[in-house]
C-alpha cells in the first residue's frame, strides 16, 4: 500500500517540478561566470526499456506514460540496439537467426519492403517476450489499427515503432522531448560481470565489447564510442554499479576519470541480504570515494544521476534527474548535465541550488507537509584513501565470488545538518568538496535507497 501512496506523491512532485521556475545559476562545480538567461528545472529519465528489448510496453506507450506523468524528457535506452528504421526480426541474445526459417524465400517475401523491428509473438510469457495478451492490451488503449503484423508459417510478427516515428509523434516543444540512445549491455556467462553504459543522444549502436572485466568493459566501450560518435554531442553514463553483485567498484571509476556520470540511484536497487556486505560501499558512498580521489588529483567530478531503468511497473517513478536549462532542447539538456547543473532524486525536489565557489546554498521545493533535513556531506583533505577487501558471501545462483572494496567511513561524512527547508554550507580550508542531500525527518532510512530523497551534485572550491 505504501507503494501506491508513494506513487501518488511522486506524481504530485512531477507536476510541481514542471511548474517551478528558478533564477539563473551561478556556476557548476567550479565557479563560473553568471548566466544571464532565465533557466528552469526540467525533469527527465534517461534510462528505460520498451518491447525493443525487455520492457513490457510498446515504445509509444512508454513515451506516453512518461509524458503523462510530468516528465519533460526521456531517453529510451534499449539493450544493445537503437530503435532505427533498419529491418530486423531477431535479437542477438534472445531470438537467434535460424537459417531454415529466415533464409527462406518465403520469409523474405513476407517482409518485402519492411522497416523497423518485427518482434515474433511468443505463446509463453518469457523474458523479453511479446505475447498476444500484451498486444491485446495495447490495442485496447490505442485501437486495433495501432498494431501492424505480418505472418510467416506459424509465427506472427509485430512491428515496433522506430525512434524517428516516436519523436515525430511525441515531441512537444517546450513540454516533452525524446532523446535517442541505447544501453550498451554485456551479457556475461556464469562468472561474468553485468557492466552497462548508456549512450545518450546517439542514433546507432555498436557491438558490445566484452573483455570480461569491469574496467575493460567500461574503458573499451567508452573509447569505441569516442571513435564511432566522433564529433557528435552525446553523453555516456556508467549504470547501476551495484547490480546485481557489485559489478563494478569505486576503483574502476577512479581509474577512469573520463566517466563523469554514473547512476547514483537506479530504480532504488538494493543488494539482497545474501549479497549485502556492511563494510563495502553503497552507491552514495561510492560517489564520495571516487570524488574524494578526483578532487585530490584535480580530475573531473563524478556526477550522480537518478534513473528508473523501467522494464516493469514497479520500476517506475523511483529515480530521475532534474536538469536546469534555459530551453527544453537536446543541446541545452546535455550541456547542463555535462556541467553538473542537475540533481538526482527519488522523491524530493530542490527549489534552488546555488554555489558561488565557496558556499553551497540549497532550498527545498516543499510539496508535502513535514519536517525536512538537509545534510551537507563531504570529505576532508586528510582522509585515508586506503582500500581493504571483503569477500561477498558466495551462494550458488544468488551471488558470485567477489572481492568488495572497503574504504574508510571518513569518506563522505555529514559535515553539517540543517533542520528546515533552506540551508547553506561554506567550504572550510580542509574540505575537498561539499554536496547536499535532502530528506524528510523520520521518513527516511539512513541509507540512500529506500525513501524519498534528493541529492545535489558535489561542489569544490
Ligand atoms: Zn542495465
Ligand atoms: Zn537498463
Amino acid at each position: 500500500m505504501t507503494a501506491i501512496s508513494r506513487r501518488e506523491f511522486l506524481k504530485v512532485s512531477a507536476a510541481s517540478a514542471s511548474a517551478a521556475m528558478v533564477p539563473a545559476f551561478a556556476g557548476s562545480a567550479r565557479a563560473a561566470a553568471p548566466e544571464p538567461a532565465k533557466k528552469r528545472w526540467y525533469k527527465g529519465d534517461l534510462h528505460q526499456h520498451s518491447q525493443w528489448s525487455d520492457g513490457i510496453y510498446f515504445p509509444e506507450r512508454m513515451a506516453d506514460f512518461y509524458r503523462q506523468n510530468g516528465y519533460h524528457f526521456i531517453c529510451p535506452s534499449d539493450h544493445n540496439f537503437f530503435q532505427s528504421d533498419e529491418f530486423r526480426y531477431q535479437r542477438d541474445w534472445s531470438i537467434p537467426h535460424t537459417p531454415e526459417i529466415h533464409d527462406q524465400d518465403g520469409f523474405r517475401r513476407a517482409f518485402e519492403g519492411a522497416t523497423s523491428y518485427w518482434k515474433p509473438l511468443r505463446r509463453e510469457n518469457a523474458w523479453a517476450g511479446l505475447t498476444q495478451e500484451m498486444v491485446d492490451e495495447h490495442k485496447s488503449i490505442y485501437g486495433d489499427d495501432s498494431v501492424e503484423t505480418r505472418s510467416f508459417e506459424e509465427t506472427t510478427y509485430v512491428r515496433l515503432k522506430t525512434f524517428r516515428e516516436l519523436e515525430a509523434e511525441k515531441n512537444d516543444p517546450g513540454k516533452f522531448l525524446m532523446i535517442p540512445g541505447f544501453e550498451q549491455t554485456t551479457m556475461p556467462g556464469e562468472q561474468g560481470y553485468h557492466v552497462h553504459l548508456n549512450f545518450i543522444n546517439v542514433r546507432e549502436a555498436f557491438p558490445t565489447i566484452d573483455p570480461k572485466d569491469p574496467f575493460g568493459i567500461l574503458e573499451q566501450n567508452y573509447n569505441k564510442g569516442k571513435e564511432v560518435y566522433d564529433g557528435q554531442d552525446y553523453l555516456v553514463t556508467a549504470n547501476h554499479p551495484l547490480w546485481p553483485y557489485y559489478d563494478f567498484q569505486p576503483s574502476d571509476l577512479i581509474r577512469l576519470p573520463q566517466f563523469t556520470l554514473y547512476e547514483l540511484t537506479n530504480n532504488a536497487f538494493t543488494p539482497s541480504d545474501s549479497t549485502r556486505v556492511e563494510k563495502a560501499w553503497l552507491p552514495e558512498q561510492m560517489w564520495d570515494i571516487v570524488n574524494a580521489y578526483r578532487v585530490t588529483h584535480d580530475q573531473p567530478l563524478l556526477y550522480g544521476m537518478g534513473s528508473d531503468d523501467f522494464h516493469e511497473m514497479d520500476q517506475w517513478g523511483v529515480g530521475w534527474s532534474v536538469v536546469r536549462a534555459e530551453r527544453l532542447e537536446i543541446p541545452d539538456i546535455l550541456a547542463a548535465i555535462r556541467a553538473g547543473d542537475f540533481y538526482a532524486s527519488h522523491g524530493l525536489a530542490f527549489d534552488d541550488i546555488q554555489f558561488d565557489g565557496k558556499t553551497l546554498e540549497v532550498k527545498i521545493d516543499v510539496q508535502e507537509e513535514g519536517e525536512y533535513i538537509i545534510d551537507f556531506i563531504g570529505t576532508k583533505k586528510d582522509y585515508n584513501p586506503d582500500c581493504e577487501y571483503a569477500e561477498m558471501p558466495y551462494e550458488k545462483g544468488k551471488s558470485l565470488p567477489r572481492k568488495l572494496e572497503c574504504y574508510s567511513k571518513e569518506i563522505g561524512k555529514v559535515l553539517e545538518t540543517v533542520e528546515g527547508t533552506e540551508g547553506s554550507y561554506t567550504l572550510k580550508p580542509d574540505d575537498l568538496y561539499v554536496r547536499a542531500k535532502i530528506y524528510k525527518k523520520g521518513a527516511v532510512k539512513k541509507d540512500w535507497e529506500t525513501e524519498g530523497a534528493a541529492w545535489s551534485q558535489p561542489y569544490r572550491g
